[in-house]
Order: C-alpha cells, then structure tokens, then sequence
C-alpha cells in the first residue's frame, strides 16, 4: 500500500474538516497507523473511524486524536514550550496516539491495563525507535507515580470522574484531558489546568465516545 500518499489525504481532509493544530496534524503525517492495526483492516487505516484492536479495545479515531492532543498544546507549560513535555497517557491500546505523542513530547509514559495490549504495542513501537516512550503494565487510574509531575496528561478511556492521582501527578502550568461521564450518563471531554497560582480549573468540551476506564491490571 502506498501508506504515505493515503497518509497524506487523510491528513488533507482533517486539516479542511475544520480548525485543527499544524503542529499535531504534521505529527499525525508522521505516524504510520495502518502498521498499529490487524491486516485485515489496513485498507481502513487511513479512514477517520476507529477500529478494533483486540480484547474489546479499539484505536482512537485520527480527529479525536488530532482535536485532544490539540487541546493539550493550548495548556500554559506547553505553549510557552511549543511541545507537551512530560506527558502521562492512560491507556496506550495498539501504541498508535503513544507515537503521535512522542513527536511533539520530551518524555511519554504510557500506562495500559491489559496485559496482551501492552506486550503487542510493545512489539509494534518497537520498529519506530522511540526512545523517549516508556510503556508501562498496569492500572492507569493510579496514574504512574514514579515518573510524576506530568505536564500533560491525556486519557483514553473514560470514567465517571477525573481520578485523584492524576490531579495529584498534573504539574503546576500542566495541562490533562480525559473523557469524563456527566450527570445524563454522557461521555464528555473535561480538560483540567493546574493553575500557576494554585488549584485546578476545570471545563467542559464536546461530546465524545470513548472505550471505560476501568481499574485493576489484567
Ligand atoms: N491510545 C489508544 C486507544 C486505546 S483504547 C490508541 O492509540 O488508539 C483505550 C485503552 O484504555 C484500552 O486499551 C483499555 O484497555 C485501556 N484502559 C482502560 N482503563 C485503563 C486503566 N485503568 N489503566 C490503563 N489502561 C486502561
């Protein structure tokens, strides 16, 4: 497949969809995400869905991805930096928004519950030598202390509220992004900022769908 020209399009049509980060959609360009999914998918690699990855897991959709880790270069550390920093992600499924992450970081660990998914994403970043991405086997939700502060911190996988540790691992001028259930039972998008000045604000953004956050390693 000529995996850089579909590559190309699909980029092409995320950057006409609407207002979109450069810096992440170049990002987006540089990663090959037909090689994160079974072959009998690759021919959707390049379309803006989701697809399963396994273990009723899914890979993200490219616009979510792009939209999120747009979101996090909007945080006050990462502005004045021009990249995310030290980044924490929960639940790193196939690896594919772990790579993206790595382009536009200095240091990522990413956490992931499921056993099989994290050995598979091992062996599918492995290829791409990306030596500032750590992954990790266990419970997300508890954040992964030994690596904290984070400047960003992005979740795959949602909830019914922003759990602690990950407040408590936020550097001050940092930035997180989860998906957050709301009151109605929907799936929502909540970015919290850990205020120079002290405390956490927090807001609401649009509507998503994402896979649950659930605690415990399997
Ligand atoms: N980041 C992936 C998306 C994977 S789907 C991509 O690049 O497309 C979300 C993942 O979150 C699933 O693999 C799921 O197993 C994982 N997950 C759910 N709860 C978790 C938790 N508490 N800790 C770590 N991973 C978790």
């Amino acid at each position: 497949m000529d995996s850089e020209g579909v590559r190309r399009s699909m980029v092409e049509r995320l950057r006409a969809s609407g207002p979109l980060d450069a810096r992440v959609l170049d990002a987006i360009a540089a990663v090959p995400r037909h090689l994160f999914v079974d072959a009998a998918l690759v021919t959707q690699a390049y379309e803006d869905t989701s697809l399963p990855i396994g273990h009723g897991q899914t890979i993200s959709k490219p616009s979510v991805v792009t939209r999120m880790i747009g979101v996090l270069m909007d945080g006050v550390t990462a502005r004045a930096a021009g990249h995310l920093g030290k980044v924490l992600e929960v639940g790193t499924g196939c690896g594919y928004q772990a790579a993206v992450l790595c382009r536009l970081s200095r240091h990522v660990v990413s956490v992931e519950r499921i056993k099989g998914l994290h050995d598979k994403a091992r062996e599918l970043v492995a290829p791409l030598r990306m030596d500032h991405l750590r992954l990790v086997y266990g419970d997300g939700m508890l954040g992964h202390p030994p690596n904290a502060p984070y400047d960003s911190i992005i979740a795959a996988a949602c909830g019914s509220d922003v759990p602690e540790a990950w407040l408590e691992q936020l550097a001050v001028g940092g930035r997180l992004i989860s998906p957050v259930l709301d009151a109605a039972n929907k799936q929502r998008l909540v970015v919290v900022d850990r205020l120079e000045a002290g405390g956490f604000q927090r807001t609401e953004y649009e509507a998503v769908q994402f896979v649950p956050l659930k605690s415990g390693s399997i």
